[in-house]
C-alpha cells in the first residue's frame, strides 16, 4: 500500500502516521470496529476524481454502527465532507480506495458493546485491480461456511467477521484459486470473501437476496440497476443452490475493491463455455463508463471532488 499523506483521525484530519491507537483499544483487542470502503475513480479527461455512491456507502455504516450499538453524532452528509476535505488535501490524481472505520476507542479489558466510546476514522490510498484475473477468475467452493445472522450479522460490515472472509481467501489462494465461493449454513452460495455473487441462467440474472447472510453490497445493487433499466433482463432475488453454479451459463461477482469480476471455472469445472459471457462483459464496460463519469444518465450516483 502507498501511504497517504492523511487521516481523519480523533476529530480532525492529522498526518497519517499521528492516527495511531493504543494496543489496549477494544476494537483491536475484541474486532469491534465497523468499517467501510469506497472507490473514487479518475477521470484523466476531466481532471477529476468522482466518489462512486457516497451516500449509500454512508448510510450502510451508520446502519452498521447501529448493529454495534454505536451512538455516532455524524450523519451522512458529514461524513461525506470530511471525505471531500481528506481527499481534497490528498489531491489524488488516480484511482483510490477510501476506508472509513468507527471502533470503540476505550482501552482496557471487558468484552461488550455498551458504555463504550466510539472515533471515526477515514483515510484514503491509491488503488488499482483487487482480483488480477478479473476476466477469467477460477473459484473454488470454501469449506468455511458464512457467518450467519445469528451469529455476527454479515450485513453489517464488522471488523471481527472479517476472519471469516480471511479464512475463506486464504484458503482459497493457497490452493491456486483466485477466489473463494462461501455457503451458508444451509448450503446456499451466499458470497465471495468480499463479494457478492450473481450468476445467469436462461437469460434471467440471479443473485441471493438480502436475507441470505450477504452484505448489502452497493455494487450489487448497482448492478440490479443496470440489468433492469441497461440490459432489460429479468432480475429474480433468491437462494443459489451449489450445484447451479456448475449448470449456470455466467457467473460473476461484485463488490466494491473487486469491481466486476467474470468467473469462468468453478473447482475445476467450466462455467458455460469456460469463458466470459455476454451480459458479465456488457455490464462490465457499462459499469466503468458509470464509476467514471462518462454516462450522463448515472451522474447522480458520483460525487466530485
Ligand atoms: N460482501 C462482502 C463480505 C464484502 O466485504 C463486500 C465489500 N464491501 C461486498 C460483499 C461487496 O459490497 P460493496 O459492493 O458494497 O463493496
Amino acid at each position: 500500500m502507498r501511504s497517504p499523506r492523511f487521516a481523519y483521525f480523533e476529530g480532525r484530519i492529522v498526518p497519517f502516521d499521528q492516527a495511531r491507537v493504543s494496543v489496549a483499544t477494544h476494537a483491536f483487542n475484541y474486532g469491534t470496529a465497523v468499517f467501510g470502503g469506497l472507490r473514487g475513480y479518475w477521470n484523466a479527461d476531466r481532471q477529476r476524481l468522482f466518489v462512486f455512491r457516497p451516500w449509500e456507502h454512508y448510510q450502510r455504516l451508520l446502519y452498521s454502527a447501529r448493529l454495534l450499538c454505536m451512538e455516532v453524532s455524524y450523519d451522512v452528509e458529514s461524513l461525506i465532507q470530511i471525505t471531500l476535505d481528506l481527499l481534497r488535501a490528498e489531491a489524488w490524481q488516480e484511482d483510490v480506495y477510501i476506508r472509513p472505520m468507527f471502533y470503540k476507542a476505550d482501552t482496557g479489558i471487558g468484552v461488550r458493546l455498551h458504555n463504550l466510546k466510539e472515533e471515526l476514522t477515514i483515510w484514503s490510498t491509491p488503488f488499482q485491480k483487487y482480483i488480477q484475473n478479473d476476466t477469467s477468475a477460477h473459484v473454488t467452493i470454501s469449506s468455511w461456511r458464512r457467518i450467519d445472522d445469528n451469529v455476527i450479522p454479515a450485513r453489517g460490515k464488522v471488523s471481527g467477521a472479517y476472519v471469516n472472509s480471511a479464512l475463506a481467501k486464504t484458503d482459497a489462494a493457497r490452493a491456486g484459486f483466485d477466489e473463494a465461493l462461501v455457503l451458508d449454513q444451509n448450503g446456499h452460495v451466499s458470497e465471495g470473501s468480499a463479494m457478492n455473487v450473481f450468476m445467469v441462467r436462461d437469460g434471467v440474472v440471479i443473485t441471493p437476496p438480502v436475507t441470505e447472510n450477504i452484505l448489502e453490497g452497493i455494487t450489487r445493487r448497482t448492478v440490479l440497476e443496470l440489468v433492469r433499466n441497461e440490459l432489460g433482463l429479468p432480475v429474480v432475488e433468491r437462494p443459489i443452490d451449489r450445484s447451479e453454479v456448475a449448470i449456470c451459463d455466467e457467473f460473476f461477482m461484485t463488490g466494491t475493491a473487486a469491481q466486476i469480476v467474470a468467473v469462468t471455472r468453478v473447482d475445476h469445472r467450466p462455467i458455460g463455455n469456460g469463458v466470459m459471457g455476454p451480459i458479465t462483459a456488457r455490464l462490465r464496460e457499462l459499469f466503468e463508463d458509470v464509476v467514471r463519469g462518462r454516462n450522463e444518465r448515472y451522474c447522480a450516483w458520483l460525487l466530485e471532488v
